[in-house]
Protein backbone atom coordinates (compact mmCIF):
# COMPACT_ATOMS: atom_id res chain seq x y z
CA UNK A 1 0.00 0.00 0.00
CA UNK A 2 0.79 3.37 -0.67
CA UNK A 3 1.59 6.18 2.19
CA UNK A 4 1.18 9.67 1.49
CA UNK A 5 1.80 12.74 3.57
CA UNK A 6 0.08 15.67 3.83
CA UNK A 7 -0.15 18.94 6.63
CA UNK A 8 -4.28 18.53 6.69
CA UNK A 9 -6.58 15.81 5.22
CA UNK A 10 -10.14 17.05 4.52
CA UNK A 11 -12.72 14.50 4.60
CA UNK A 12 -16.03 15.14 2.91
CA UNK A 13 -16.46 17.33 0.10
CA UNK A 14 -19.68 19.21 0.76
CA UNK A 15 -20.05 22.78 1.25
CA UNK A 16 -18.17 22.40 4.44
CA UNK A 17 -15.16 20.18 3.68
CA UNK A 18 -14.25 22.08 0.16
CA UNK A 19 -14.30 25.58 1.81
CA UNK A 20 -12.12 24.24 4.73
CA UNK A 21 -9.46 22.66 2.08
CA UNK A 22 -9.40 26.07 -0.12
CA UNK A 23 -8.72 28.28 3.04
CA UNK A 24 -6.22 25.43 4.38
CA UNK A 25 -4.20 25.63 1.16
CA UNK A 26 -4.49 29.42 1.49
CA UNK A 27 -3.26 29.60 4.32
CA UNK A 28 0.31 27.23 2.87
CA UNK A 29 -0.98 24.01 4.27
CA UNK A 30 0.17 20.76 2.14
CA UNK A 31 -3.77 19.85 2.12
CA UNK A 32 -5.93 16.37 0.40
CA UNK A 33 -9.37 16.07 0.29
CA UNK A 34 -10.96 13.02 0.13
CA UNK A 35 -14.37 12.60 -1.63
CA UNK A 36 -16.52 9.17 -2.12
CA UNK A 37 -19.13 10.29 -4.22
CA UNK A 38 -19.18 13.62 -6.25
CA UNK A 39 -17.50 17.20 -4.98
CA UNK A 40 -19.90 19.79 -4.00
CA UNK A 41 -21.64 16.75 -1.82
CA UNK A 42 -25.42 16.97 -0.78
CA UNK A 43 -25.83 20.86 -1.53
CA UNK A 44 -24.43 21.52 -4.76
CA UNK A 45 -25.56 17.56 -6.08
CA UNK A 46 -28.91 16.68 -4.37
CA UNK A 47 -29.77 19.54 -1.76
CA UNK A 48 -29.33 23.50 -2.34
CA UNK A 49 -28.41 23.68 -5.48
CA UNK A 50 -30.69 21.29 -7.88
CA UNK A 51 -33.76 22.62 -5.48
CA UNK A 52 -33.25 26.23 -6.39
CA UNK A 53 -32.69 25.25 -9.64
CA UNK A 54 -36.25 23.96 -10.20
CA UNK A 55 -38.03 26.20 -7.39
CA UNK A 56 -36.71 28.82 -9.60
CA UNK A 57 -38.53 26.57 -12.77
CA UNK A 58 -41.58 26.63 -9.92
CA UNK A 59 -41.88 29.91 -10.03
CA UNK A 60 -41.88 30.98 -13.20
CA UNK A 61 -44.68 28.62 -14.25
CA UNK A 62 -46.43 30.33 -11.55
CA UNK A 63 -45.56 33.63 -12.49
CA UNK A 64 -46.80 32.67 -16.24
CA UNK A 65 -50.25 31.44 -14.82
CA UNK A 66 -50.79 34.60 -13.06
CA UNK A 67 -49.63 36.95 -15.57
CA UNK A 68 -53.17 37.45 -16.98
CA UNK A 69 -53.95 39.65 -13.59
CA UNK A 70 -50.88 42.05 -15.30
CA UNK A 71 -52.66 41.77 -19.13
CA UNK A 72 -50.28 39.26 -20.33
CA UNK A 73 -52.34 36.78 -22.46
CA UNK A 74 -50.44 32.96 -22.41
CA UNK A 75 -51.71 29.74 -22.43
CA UNK A 76 -51.59 27.43 -19.53
CA UNK A 77 -47.33 26.49 -19.54
CA UNK A 78 -46.58 23.17 -20.09
CA UNK A 79 -43.44 21.38 -18.05
CA UNK A 80 -40.96 19.04 -20.25
CA UNK A 81 -39.82 17.36 -17.79
CA UNK A 82 -36.04 15.98 -19.27
CA UNK A 83 -35.37 19.50 -20.24
CA UNK A 84 -35.95 20.78 -16.96
CA UNK A 85 -34.06 17.81 -15.44
CA UNK A 86 -31.55 18.38 -18.42
CA UNK A 87 -30.81 22.30 -17.33
CA UNK A 88 -31.02 21.43 -13.58
CA UNK A 89 -28.34 18.92 -14.27
CA UNK A 90 -26.37 21.58 -16.26
CA UNK A 91 -26.59 23.64 -13.03
CA UNK A 92 -24.93 21.54 -10.60
CA UNK A 93 -22.30 20.05 -13.45
CA UNK A 94 -20.93 23.77 -13.61
CA UNK A 95 -20.84 24.50 -10.03
CA UNK A 96 -19.18 20.73 -9.65
CA UNK A 97 -16.51 21.50 -12.10
CA UNK A 98 -16.01 24.79 -10.95
CA UNK A 99 -14.81 23.69 -7.11
CA UNK A 100 -12.92 21.16 -9.13
CA UNK A 101 -11.06 24.33 -10.41
CA UNK A 102 -10.97 25.83 -6.97
CA UNK A 103 -9.22 23.20 -5.26
CA UNK A 104 -6.72 22.95 -8.20
CA UNK A 105 -5.88 26.44 -8.60
CA UNK A 106 -5.61 26.73 -5.03
CA UNK A 107 -2.86 23.36 -5.41
CA UNK A 108 -5.43 21.04 -2.82
CA UNK A 109 -5.01 17.44 -4.04
CA UNK A 110 -8.54 15.86 -4.58
CA UNK A 111 -8.76 11.87 -3.63
CA UNK A 112 -11.63 10.21 -5.16
CA UNK A 113 -12.60 7.27 -2.60
CA UNK A 114 -13.62 6.77 0.92
CA UNK A 115 -11.50 7.57 4.37
CA UNK A 116 -11.30 5.62 7.12
CA UNK A 117 -9.49 6.44 10.44
CA UNK A 118 -7.07 3.61 11.26
CA UNK A 119 -5.09 5.69 13.80
CA UNK A 120 -5.23 9.10 15.61
CA UNK A 121 -3.19 10.79 13.06
CA UNK A 122 -3.89 8.34 9.96
CA UNK A 123 -6.93 7.23 7.49
CA UNK A 124 -7.05 4.74 4.68
CA UNK A 125 -8.63 5.71 1.25
CA UNK A 126 -10.10 3.08 -0.49
CA UNK A 127 -10.93 3.83 -3.91
CA UNK A 128 -12.77 0.62 -5.65
CA UNK A 129 -10.27 -1.33 -3.88
CA UNK A 130 -7.00 0.27 -4.35
CA UNK A 131 -6.13 1.55 -0.66
CA UNK A 132 -3.85 4.52 -0.07
CA UNK A 133 -2.70 5.39 3.74
CA UNK A 134 -2.11 9.12 4.33
CA UNK A 135 -1.01 10.30 7.26
CA UNK A 136 -1.51 14.38 8.04
CA UNK A 137 -1.01 15.91 11.28
CA UNK A 138 -4.10 17.63 11.32
CA UNK A 139 -7.62 16.34 9.73
CA UNK A 140 -10.92 17.94 8.99
CA UNK A 141 -13.87 15.65 9.06
CA UNK A 142 -16.87 16.85 7.27
CA UNK A 143 -19.08 13.80 6.22
CA UNK A 144 -22.57 15.29 6.48
CA UNK A 145 -25.68 14.37 7.23
CA UNK A 146 -28.05 11.85 5.61
CA UNK A 147 -32.10 11.90 5.36
CA UNK A 148 -33.72 10.09 8.54
CA UNK A 149 -35.78 6.73 7.17
CA UNK A 150 -38.93 5.86 8.89
CA UNK A 151 -40.55 2.46 9.61
CA UNK A 152 -42.89 1.32 6.26
CA UNK A 153 -41.40 3.91 3.98
CA UNK A 154 -38.20 2.25 2.41
CA UNK A 155 -36.09 4.85 0.09
CA UNK A 156 -36.92 3.21 -3.58
CA UNK A 157 -38.76 3.80 -6.96
CA UNK A 158 -42.20 4.99 -5.46
CA UNK A 159 -40.56 6.39 -1.74
CA UNK A 160 -38.11 8.97 -2.55
CA UNK A 161 -35.92 11.05 -0.14
CA UNK A 162 -34.93 14.60 -1.28
CA UNK A 163 -32.61 13.07 -3.52
CA UNK A 164 -34.81 11.01 -5.65
CA UNK A 165 -36.98 13.72 -5.79
CA UNK A 166 -34.55 16.00 -7.34
CA UNK A 167 -33.47 13.57 -9.53
CA UNK A 168 -36.95 14.47 -10.81
CA UNK A 169 -38.16 11.37 -12.63
CA UNK A 170 -41.47 12.01 -13.08
CA UNK A 171 -43.98 14.78 -11.88
CA UNK A 172 -46.36 12.63 -10.21
CA UNK A 173 -49.96 13.01 -10.13
CA UNK A 174 -50.83 13.13 -6.10
CA UNK A 175 -47.21 13.45 -4.28
CA UNK A 176 -47.60 12.76 -0.19
CA UNK A 177 -44.99 14.40 1.25
CA UNK A 178 -44.30 13.19 4.81
CA UNK A 179 -42.69 15.75 7.02
CA UNK A 180 -43.70 19.30 6.48
CA UNK A 181 -40.39 20.87 7.95
CA UNK A 182 -37.60 22.70 5.25
CA UNK A 183 -37.99 20.00 2.65
CA UNK A 184 -40.90 19.08 2.87
CA UNK A 185 -42.52 22.44 2.10
CA UNK A 186 -39.78 23.54 -0.45
CA UNK A 187 -40.15 20.35 -2.50
CA UNK A 188 -43.65 19.73 -1.84
CA UNK A 189 -44.37 23.54 -2.82
CA UNK A 190 -41.81 23.08 -6.15
CA UNK A 191 -44.43 19.66 -7.31
CA UNK A 192 -47.10 21.81 -6.57
CA UNK A 193 -46.49 24.57 -8.94
CA UNK A 194 -45.23 21.73 -11.64
CA UNK A 195 -48.81 20.33 -11.56
CA UNK A 196 -48.92 17.58 -8.94
CA UNK A 197 -51.73 17.10 -6.23
CA UNK A 198 -49.84 17.65 -3.31
CA UNK A 199 -50.64 16.68 0.27
CA UNK A 200 -47.96 17.49 3.57
CA UNK A 201 -48.66 15.08 6.38
CA UNK A 202 -46.53 16.59 9.42
CA UNK A 203 -46.51 14.76 13.12
CA UNK A 204 -46.07 18.05 15.08
CA UNK A 205 -49.20 20.50 15.38
CA UNK A 206 -47.74 23.33 12.94
CA UNK A 207 -45.62 23.29 9.87
CA UNK A 208 -41.85 24.87 10.22
CA UNK A 209 -41.95 24.71 14.06
CA UNK A 210 -39.61 26.96 15.04
CA UNK A 211 -40.22 29.34 13.13
CA UNK A 212 -42.47 32.21 14.34
CA UNK A 213 -45.81 31.36 13.75
CA UNK A 214 -47.38 34.59 11.96
CA UNK A 215 -44.78 33.62 9.35
CA UNK A 216 -45.76 29.69 8.95
CA UNK A 217 -49.54 31.14 8.64
CA UNK A 218 -48.35 32.74 5.54
CA UNK A 219 -46.68 30.06 4.25
CA UNK A 220 -49.82 27.98 5.08
CA UNK A 221 -51.59 30.61 3.20
CA UNK A 222 -49.16 30.41 0.05
CA UNK A 223 -49.86 26.18 -0.03
CA UNK A 224 -53.62 26.52 0.30
CA UNK A 225 -53.82 28.67 -2.86
CA UNK A 226 -51.77 26.32 -4.49
CA UNK A 227 -54.07 23.84 -3.71
CA UNK A 228 -51.76 22.03 -1.14
CA UNK A 229 -53.31 19.63 1.14
CA UNK A 230 -52.00 20.21 4.96
CA UNK A 231 -52.73 17.33 7.83
CA UNK A 232 -51.34 18.44 11.12
CA UNK A 233 -51.31 16.07 14.04
CA UNK A 234 -50.39 13.74 11.64
CA UNK A 235 -48.57 10.90 11.79
CA UNK A 236 -47.14 8.26 8.82
CA UNK A 237 -47.97 4.84 9.79
CA UNK A 238 -47.56 2.69 6.33
CA UNK A 239 -47.37 2.51 2.85
CA UNK A 240 -50.03 0.13 0.79
CA UNK A 241 -50.14 -1.41 -2.47
CA UNK A 242 -52.98 -3.04 -3.20
CA UNK A 243 -53.89 -3.76 -7.03
CA UNK A 244 -50.49 -1.32 -7.83
CA UNK A 245 -52.24 1.86 -6.44
CA UNK A 246 -50.25 2.87 -3.34
CA UNK A 247 -51.81 4.68 -0.12
CA UNK A 248 -49.88 6.38 2.74
CA UNK A 249 -51.80 5.57 6.16
CA UNK A 250 -51.95 8.25 8.40
CA UNK A 251 -53.10 8.66 12.23
CA UNK A 252 -54.79 11.69 12.84
CA UNK A 253 -56.04 12.24 16.56
CA UNK A 254 -56.45 7.98 16.70
CA UNK A 255 -57.84 7.99 13.89
CA UNK A 256 -56.81 6.35 10.42
CA UNK A 257 -57.19 7.31 7.51
CA UNK A 258 -55.80 6.48 3.61
CA UNK A 259 -54.50 9.51 1.18
CA UNK A 260 -53.97 7.98 -2.35
CA UNK A 261 -50.53 9.05 -3.80
CA UNK A 262 -48.52 7.73 -6.97
CA UNK A 263 -45.08 8.97 -5.08
CA UNK A 264 -44.01 9.45 -1.55
CA UNK A 265 -41.74 11.67 -0.44
CA UNK A 266 -40.36 11.29 3.17
CA UNK A 267 -38.45 14.91 4.51
CA UNK A 268 -37.97 13.86 8.39
CA UNK A 269 -34.86 14.92 9.49
CA UNK A 270 -31.33 14.35 8.93
CA UNK A 271 -29.10 12.09 10.74
CA UNK A 272 -25.24 12.52 10.93
CA UNK A 273 -22.47 10.57 9.23
CA UNK A 274 -20.56 9.07 11.78
CA UNK A 275 -20.29 5.48 11.75
CA UNK A 276 -17.94 3.84 9.39
CA UNK A 277 -15.31 6.40 8.70
CA UNK A 278 -13.20 4.89 12.22
CA UNK A 279 -14.00 7.59 13.97
CA UNK A 280 -13.17 5.24 17.37
CA UNK A 281 -9.94 4.09 15.98
CA UNK A 282 -9.25 7.81 15.84
CA UNK A 283 -10.21 8.65 20.07
CA UNK A 284 -12.99 10.99 18.31
CA UNK A 285 -15.99 10.97 20.80
CA UNK A 286 -19.53 11.48 20.21
CA UNK A 287 -21.89 13.64 22.49
CA UNK A 288 -25.49 11.52 23.36
CA UNK A 289 -27.24 12.65 20.19
CA UNK A 290 -24.51 11.18 18.56
CA UNK A 291 -23.16 13.73 16.89
CA UNK A 292 -19.16 14.66 16.96
CA UNK A 293 -18.43 16.19 20.34
CA UNK A 294 -16.10 19.70 18.97
CA UNK A 295 -14.83 22.60 21.31
CA UNK A 296 -15.11 26.53 19.76
CA UNK A 297 -12.28 26.04 17.91
CA UNK A 298 -13.89 23.07 16.25
CA UNK A 299 -11.44 20.25 17.37
CA UNK A 300 -12.67 16.96 18.79
CA UNK A 301 -11.58 14.72 21.77
CA UNK A 302 -8.50 14.35 19.57
CA UNK A 303 -6.48 16.80 19.23
CA UNK A 304 -5.46 16.34 15.12
CA UNK A 305 -8.98 15.66 14.53
CA UNK A 306 -11.59 18.46 13.92
CA UNK A 307 -15.17 17.72 12.70
CA UNK A 308 -17.49 20.18 10.99
CA UNK A 309 -20.90 20.64 9.59
CA UNK A 310 -23.52 18.29 10.18
CA UNK A 311 -21.49 16.20 12.27
CA UNK A 312 -21.12 18.71 15.05
CA UNK A 313 -24.99 18.85 15.27
CA UNK A 314 -27.91 21.36 14.12
CA UNK A 315 -28.40 24.01 12.51
CA UNK A 316 -28.23 22.12 9.18
CA UNK A 317 -27.00 24.31 7.12
CA UNK A 318 -24.52 24.87 4.56
CA UNK A 319 -23.18 28.36 5.00
CA UNK A 320 -22.98 26.98 8.82
CA UNK A 321 -20.69 24.30 7.36
CA UNK A 322 -18.73 26.53 5.14
CA UNK A 323 -17.91 28.81 8.54
CA UNK A 324 -17.16 26.11 10.89
CA UNK A 325 -14.73 25.15 7.41
CA UNK A 326 -13.06 28.26 7.12
CA UNK A 327 -12.42 28.53 11.20
CA UNK A 328 -11.26 25.19 11.70
CA UNK A 329 -8.52 25.52 8.72
CA UNK A 330 -7.64 29.02 10.81
CA UNK A 331 -7.08 26.90 13.69
CA UNK A 332 -4.67 24.58 12.14
CA UNK A 333 -2.84 26.83 10.56
CA UNK A 334 -2.36 28.54 14.30
CA UNK A 335 -4.93 31.56 13.80
CA UNK A 336 -6.83 32.54 17.29
CA UNK A 337 -10.13 31.76 15.48
CA UNK A 338 -13.16 30.49 16.97
CA UNK A 339 -16.84 29.54 16.66
CA UNK A 340 -18.22 33.25 17.80
CA UNK A 341 -20.28 34.47 15.36
CA UNK A 342 -23.09 36.76 16.64
CA UNK A 343 -25.93 36.44 13.46
CA UNK A 344 -26.78 32.64 11.86
CA UNK A 345 -29.20 33.64 9.01
CA UNK A 346 -31.75 30.92 7.72
CA UNK A 347 -33.52 31.08 4.93
CA UNK A 348 -36.41 28.67 3.70
CA UNK A 349 -37.50 28.50 0.16
CA UNK A 350 -41.26 28.50 0.09
CA UNK A 351 -43.62 30.52 -1.09
CA UNK A 352 -43.04 33.46 -0.09
CA UNK A 353 -40.14 32.80 1.60
CA UNK A 354 -38.98 32.68 5.02
CA UNK A 355 -35.85 33.86 6.64
CA UNK A 356 -34.82 34.68 9.89
CA UNK A 357 -31.64 35.72 11.95
CA UNK A 358 -30.97 35.95 15.44
CA UNK A 359 -34.18 36.05 18.07
CA UNK A 360 -37.77 35.19 17.06
CA UNK A 361 -40.40 37.44 18.84
CA UNK A 362 -41.37 34.22 20.72
CA UNK A 363 -37.75 32.84 21.13
CA UNK A 364 -37.15 36.10 23.10
CA UNK A 365 -39.91 35.69 25.05
CA UNK A 366 -39.41 32.42 26.06
CA UNK A 367 -35.91 34.16 27.48
CA UNK A 368 -38.22 35.72 29.68
CA UNK A 369 -37.65 39.39 27.63
CA UNK A 370 -40.38 41.97 26.98
CA UNK A 371 -38.70 42.66 23.81
CA UNK A 372 -39.78 45.63 21.00
CA UNK A 373 -41.08 44.47 18.35
CA UNK A 374 -41.51 46.49 14.65
CA UNK A 375 -43.34 44.70 11.77
CA UNK A 376 -43.93 45.95 8.37
CA UNK A 377 -46.52 44.22 5.87
CA UNK A 378 -44.89 43.85 1.91
CA UNK A 379 -48.74 45.37 1.65
CA UNK A 380 -47.72 48.78 2.32
CA UNK A 381 -44.75 49.03 0.53
CA UNK A 382 -44.43 50.17 -3.06
CA UNK A 383 -42.31 47.86 -4.99
CA UNK A 384 -44.14 44.34 -3.73
CA UNK A 385 -47.50 46.06 -5.32
CA UNK A 386 -45.64 46.99 -8.01
CA UNK A 387 -43.99 43.43 -8.77
CA UNK A 388 -47.50 41.85 -7.66
CA UNK A 389 -45.91 40.20 -4.74
CA UNK A 390 -47.48 41.27 -1.51
CA UNK A 391 -47.63 38.47 1.11
CA UNK A 392 -45.56 39.03 3.80
CA UNK A 393 -44.24 40.86 6.56
CA UNK A 394 -40.69 41.99 8.15
CA UNK A 395 -40.48 42.13 11.67
CA UNK A 396 -37.66 43.06 14.16
CA UNK A 397 -37.06 42.31 17.31
CA UNK A 398 -35.26 44.32 19.46
CA UNK A 399 -33.88 44.72 23.18
CA UNK A 400 -36.56 47.06 25.00
CA UNK A 401 -34.25 49.53 26.85
CA UNK A 402 -31.37 49.41 24.69
CA UNK A 403 -33.11 49.22 21.09
CA UNK A 404 -30.16 46.54 20.33
CA UNK A 405 -31.11 44.54 17.49
CA UNK A 406 -31.88 41.41 18.34
CA UNK A 407 -33.47 39.05 15.31
CA UNK A 408 -35.49 39.90 12.24
CA UNK A 409 -37.78 37.57 10.52
CA UNK A 410 -38.99 38.58 7.09
CA UNK A 411 -41.76 36.53 5.24
CA UNK A 412 -41.87 37.64 1.74
CA UNK A 413 -40.46 38.35 -1.78
CA UNK A 414 -36.77 37.87 -1.67
CA UNK A 415 -36.68 37.50 1.78
CA UNK A 416 -33.86 34.70 1.51
CA UNK A 417 -31.57 38.09 -0.33
CA UNK A 418 -33.27 40.57 2.30
CA UNK A 419 -31.76 38.70 5.16
CA UNK A 420 -28.46 39.58 4.17
CA UNK A 421 -29.06 43.27 5.40
CA UNK A 422 -30.24 41.99 8.89
CA UNK A 423 -27.38 39.84 8.86
CA UNK A 424 -24.79 42.52 9.06
CA UNK A 425 -26.71 44.81 11.16
CA UNK A 426 -26.42 42.03 13.79
CA UNK A 427 -23.31 40.93 13.35
CA UNK A 428 -22.20 44.95 13.51
CA UNK A 429 -24.12 45.12 17.01
CA UNK A 430 -26.54 47.87 15.47
CA UNK A 431 -29.61 49.26 17.27
CA UNK A 432 -32.69 49.80 15.25
CA UNK A 433 -32.14 53.24 15.35
CA UNK A 434 -28.90 52.50 12.63
CA UNK A 435 -31.57 50.38 10.45
CA UNK A 436 -33.98 53.01 11.23
CA UNK A 437 -31.68 56.17 10.07
CA UNK A 438 -30.11 54.39 6.93
CA UNK A 439 -31.41 55.74 3.78
CA UNK A 440 -32.48 52.49 1.62
CA UNK A 441 -33.21 53.33 -2.10
CA UNK A 442 -36.81 53.21 -3.02
CA UNK A 443 -38.18 51.83 -4.87
CA UNK A 444 -37.09 48.74 -2.70
CA UNK A 445 -37.90 45.75 -1.61
CA UNK A 446 -35.29 46.47 1.35
CA UNK A 447 -37.31 48.73 2.58
CA UNK A 448 -39.74 47.05 4.21
CA UNK A 449 -36.72 46.23 6.92
CA UNK A 450 -35.89 50.36 7.32
CA UNK A 451 -40.11 50.54 7.89
CA UNK A 452 -40.11 47.83 10.35
CA UNK A 453 -37.28 48.83 12.33
CA UNK A 454 -39.35 52.55 12.11
CA UNK A 455 -42.19 50.98 13.12
CA UNK A 456 -40.51 49.76 16.34
CA UNK A 457 -39.77 52.97 17.10
CA UNK A 458 -43.48 54.07 16.43
CA UNK A 459 -42.27 56.25 13.49
CA UNK A 460 -43.37 54.35 10.18
CA UNK A 461 -43.70 56.60 7.33
CA UNK A 462 -46.15 54.19 5.10
CA UNK A 463 -47.74 52.59 7.49
CA UNK A 464 -49.74 53.82 11.04
CA UNK A 465 -48.11 54.05 14.24
CA UNK A 466 -50.54 52.26 16.93
CA UNK A 467 -49.56 52.41 20.69
CA UNK A 468 -48.61 48.15 21.34
CA UNK A 469 -51.30 46.45 22.78
CA UNK A 470 -51.40 44.93 25.93
CA UNK A 471 -50.08 41.44 26.30
CA UNK A 472 -51.55 39.00 28.24
CA UNK A 473 -48.52 37.27 29.42
CA UNK A 474 -46.45 40.66 29.77
CA UNK A 475 -48.79 42.80 31.35
CA UNK A 476 -48.92 46.51 29.34
CA UNK A 477 -45.82 47.48 27.38
CA UNK A 478 -46.34 50.54 26.03
CA UNK A 479 -44.18 51.80 23.49
P1 LIG B 1 -37.04 19.08 9.36
O1 LIG B 1 -36.50 18.77 10.69
O2 LIG B 1 -36.99 20.47 8.84
O3 LIG B 1 -38.56 18.62 9.24
C1 LIG B 1 -38.97 17.30 9.48
C2 LIG B 1 -40.44 17.32 9.87
O4 LIG B 1 -40.92 15.99 9.83
C3 LIG B 1 -40.69 17.83 11.28
O5 LIG B 1 -41.63 18.86 11.23
C4 LIG B 1 -41.20 16.59 12.02
O6 LIG B 1 -42.14 16.90 13.01
C5 LIG B 1 -41.83 15.80 10.89
N1 LIG B 1 -41.96 14.34 11.14
C6 LIG B 1 -41.04 13.53 11.72
N2 LIG B 1 -41.50 12.25 11.73
C7 LIG B 1 -42.73 12.25 11.14
C8 LIG B 1 -43.70 11.24 10.84
N3 LIG B 1 -43.49 9.96 11.13
N4 LIG B 1 -44.86 11.61 10.23
C9 LIG B 1 -45.06 12.92 9.92
N5 LIG B 1 -44.18 13.91 10.18
C10 LIG B 1 -43.02 13.59 10.77
O7 LIG B 1 -36.25 18.07 8.37
P2 LIG B 1 -36.11 18.03 6.77
O8 LIG B 1 -37.14 18.87 6.13
O9 LIG B 1 -36.00 16.59 6.44
O10 LIG B 1 -34.70 18.71 6.54
C11 LIG B 1 -33.53 18.11 7.09
C12 LIG B 1 -32.59 19.17 7.62
O11 LIG B 1 -32.02 19.89 6.55
C13 LIG B 1 -33.28 20.19 8.51
O12 LIG B 1 -32.48 20.45 9.62
C14 LIG B 1 -33.39 21.40 7.63
O13 LIG B 1 -33.35 22.60 8.37
C15 LIG B 1 -32.18 21.26 6.72
N6 LIG B 1 -32.46 21.91 5.43
C16 LIG B 1 -32.43 23.25 5.37
C17 LIG B 1 -32.76 23.88 4.19
C18 LIG B 1 -32.75 25.37 4.16
O14 LIG B 1 -32.23 25.97 5.07
N7 LIG B 1 -33.34 26.01 3.15
C19 LIG B 1 -33.16 23.15 3.08
C20 LIG B 1 -33.20 21.78 3.19
C21 LIG B 1 -32.86 21.15 4.37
Amino acid sequence: MTTKTFDAVVIGAGPGGYVAAIRLAQLGKKTALVERESLGGVCLNWGCIPSKAFIAAGNLVDEIRGAADRGILVSEPKVDVAKLRAFKEGVVKKLVSGVGALEKGNGVEVLKGKATFVGPNAVEVDAGGEKTRIEAAAFIVATGARPIAIPGFAYGKDVWSAKEALDLPEVPGRLVVIGGGVIGLELGTVYAKLGSKVTIVEALPALLTGVDPEAVRIVQKGLRQRGVDVHLNAKAKGLDAVAGALSVRIEVDGKEQAIPADKVLVAVGFRPNTEGIGLEAAGVKLDAKGYVQVDDQLRSSNPAVFAIGDIVGPPFLAHKASKEGEIAAEVIAGHRSARDWVAMPGAIFTDPEVATVGLSEEQARAKGLDPLVGKFAFAALGRAIAIDHTEGFVKVIADRESKLLLGVTMVGPEASDLIAEATLALEMGAYVEDVALTVHAHPTLAEAFMEASKAALGEAIHAINRPERPRKDKGAAPA
